[in-house]
């Protein structure tokens, strides 16, 4: 098998088939239409010239400069999506930008933008990247043309890490204002007050704890963080160049925006507007008055967006999605001069913001109920997304292309919401493993060799998705035959280089790395997770304890357990059966096992099988129910397979 430095070499040239398909592109769309290439370099301030970040032990961050190969290309090469490479473009204008007077965003120094919002005395932040190293560098270019900034506000628009990870950078842990104060206090305090929007926290921890190694490990295939920037490799994924890899950390909220509600900060009004469940369970946008502009967080991004994130998320509500960017648009469209948003790059004009916000809207509302009349007539999901295509003039709409959500799988995703992964065929109730199924289907179509000559000849004549199919049967029923391995590798690489949507590109770019070169993912503990479990509570980290604990392994250790938290004065009785932790809040079970008194950070060592941890803690009655309660936990992988068994 080839090591992955080699994989370079083995990336192919596009077919002919893939060259047509790609061509057709410019029939498709108004390659002439410049509107989004001036939006997207409109008040540029100043730009830098090949960025590059370092973390302190000078690994790259980010890498605006790894794209500069683009500027070799007049037009999209033959092994890209023209409408992607345009995309990637776009995105690969970094530097600061003047949004409007007051208003100026550091964009491509990370994969989300920073917002620099003037109040009479200093500046709020909206966002703050994702890593701390690309958060210094953005302040630094800001205050290269602004002086040294006084920070008066923070305000994290949504519970995703590429909008608080960067903290850091901007704010220490201890200049922020004490979260007990009234808004009030903590303004008049001097300090630094950080604003999200109601259930921050606990979301922006849940979404990264429960299933979070699961998602890591899903993630570098949508992130393609194996792939090198390139006409075969990484592009842009529509919500900007890609992930950074740096320090990440969690300030939580000193103030919580709980209904719609209006703030004066440091002299600057901001109307708030909730919009829960939409493209994250916290978000909100956000009115600035005096400025005449309209902050959409992630629900409008100039790209249609993930109805499902294909790293593994819980499916978003497209209908509640278009309702809230009407409802924005009701309460501040005629005011607004201005839209500028967390991703990509702000729209101006009252008419064009009007149409920019019914144009998203139209899409998610078009995109949920057009599978539910498609379902509703009988039709099964992998049907509904084969057969839709968005109506002629919306396809047409630069903004809601498909670089990060497709049609494809956001149609999948409005099924699952309303009718769940089943798609009431019986014979799919209850499938054989992909590896059992595989080696069925071998032993069915005999010599594997004479099955690959046909695949290849099907290969000849552009048909992809099949030979990606039939060859991942081979690879199932024996994933050391190289030769289907490297077939289903080049089906799948034809189809990243016709794929419009980045993170489908990075998918079938993996794939076809891991294919030809073996998994080569390495287990890393995720950046930030420090933080992450910091903002846990007593109640999550029990849940980790028993999603890490093995059941059947512990199903014959039961035990009850009086929990007491003595710092948050929590205690909980918990009895564990069928290696079940059953858990009640509140409550204090009189004959329980055993005592176990603690502190947050006690439990937290505790979930993370902290030995010293355990000897300190103090346990009476059965002192062995501690040790019991972790015994069974199993450490979770980043590095599992995907394209093999
Ligand atoms: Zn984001």
């Amino acid at each position: 098998m080839a090591n992955k430095a080699e994989n370079k070499n083995l990336a192919k040239d596009a077919t002919a088939y893939t060259r047509d398909a790609n061509a057709a592109w410019y029939k498709k769309l108004d390659f002439d239409d410049e509107a989004e290439k001036e939006n997207a370099l409109r008040g540029l301030l100043e730009a830098p010239t090949a960025l590059v970040i370092r973390g302190e032990d000078g690994h790259v961050v980010w890498n605006a400069a790894g794209y500069d190969f683009m500027k070799e290309f007049a037009k999209a090469p033959d092994t890209a999506n023209p409408s992607l490479w345009r995309n990637t473009l776009f995105n690969s204008y970094a530097g600061l930008f003047e949004v409007c007077k007051g208003i100026y965003q550091v964009r491509g120094y990370d994969m989300a933008n920073v917002t620099f919002i003037r109040t009479k005395n200093g500046w709020i932040v909206f966002d703050v990247l994702m890593c701390q190293e690309d958060m210094e560098e953005a302040k630094a270019l800001m205050e290269k043309h602004f002086g040294p900034l006084k920070i008066v506000a923070v305000l994290y628009s949504h519970s995703h890490v590429d909008h608080y990870g960067g903290i850091y950078g901007l704010v220490k842990k201890e200049d922020a204002a004490d979260a007990k104060l009234s808004l009030k206090d903590q303004l008049a305090s001097g300090k630094v007050v950080v604003i999200a929007p109601e259930g921050f926290l606990e979301h922006a921890v849940s979404e990264n704890i429960y299933a979070g190694s699961a998602m890591a490990r899903r993630a570098q295939y949508q992130y393609g963080v194996h792939l090198h920037p390139g006409p075969k490799g990484k592009l842009a994924i529509g919500i900007g160049l890609g992930q950074a890899v740096g320090n990440v950390g969690l300030l939580p909220p000193t103030y919580e925006v709980t209904k719609n509600e209006t703030l004066c900060i440091d002299g600057i009004e901001i109307q708030f507007q909730l919009t829960p469940g939409t493209e994250a369970p916290a978000e909100m946008n956000a009115y600035f008055p005096d400025y005449r502009a309209l902050w959409l967080a992630e629900n409008c991004t100039g790209t249609m967006h993930n109805l499902y994130t294909l790293r593994g998320a819980q499916v978003r509500d497209a209908s509640a999605w278009a309702k809230y960017i009407l409802e924005a648009e009701e309460l501040f469209g005629d005011k607004t001069d201005v839209v500028f948003q967390s991703h990509n790059w702000p729209h101006w004009g009252t008419e064009i913001i009007r149409k920019y916000m019914d144009d998203t809207a139209a899409a998610y509302k078009y995109i949920n109920d057009q599978t539910l009349h498609y379902a509703n007539l009988g039709y099964t999901p992998v049907e509904i997304a084969r057969m839709l295509d968005l109506p002629e003039k919306l396809a047409r709409v630069w903004y809601i292309r498909q670089y990060y959500g497709t049609l494809n799988h956001n149609i999948k995703a409005v099924y699952q919401r309303y009718l769940g992964w089943y798609d009431a065929n019986p014979v799919n109730l209850n499938l054989l493993t992909p590896e059992a199924t595989g080696k069925k289907w071998a032993e069915y179509l005999g010599d594997a060799s004479a099955v690959l000559a046909k695949a290849r000849k099907d290969y000849e004549k552009g048909e992809y998705q099949w030979v990606a199919q039939v060859t991942k049967e081979l690879v199932f029923a024996d994933p050391s035959n190289q030769e289907a391995r490297n077939l289903c590798a080049d089906a799948l690489e034809q189809l990243g280089y016709q794929a419009e949507s980045g993170i489908w590109r990075n998918a079938y770019l993996t794939a076809a790395l891991e294919l030809r070169c073996g998994n080569h993912a390495i287990h890393a503990p995720k950046a930030g997770a420090a933080d992450m479990k910091a903002g846990m509570t007593a109640e999550m980290m029990l849940d980790f304890i028993n999603i890490s604990t093995d059941a059947i392994k512990a199903q014959n250790d039961d035990f009850t357990l009086n929990l007491i938290v003595s710092d948050t004065g929590e205690t909980f009785f918990i009895k564990r059966r069928d290696g079940v932790l059953l858990v009640h809040k509140g409550v204090k079970g009189k004959a329980a096992d055993c005592t176990l008194t603690c502190s947050r950070m006690q439990l937290m060592g505790l979930m993370m099988v902290n030995k010293e941890v355990l000897q300190r803690i103090s346990a009476e009655g059965d002192k062995t129910v501690p040790v019991r309660l972790i015994k069974y936990m199993t450490p979770f992988k980043t590095d599992f397979n995907i394209i093999e068994p």
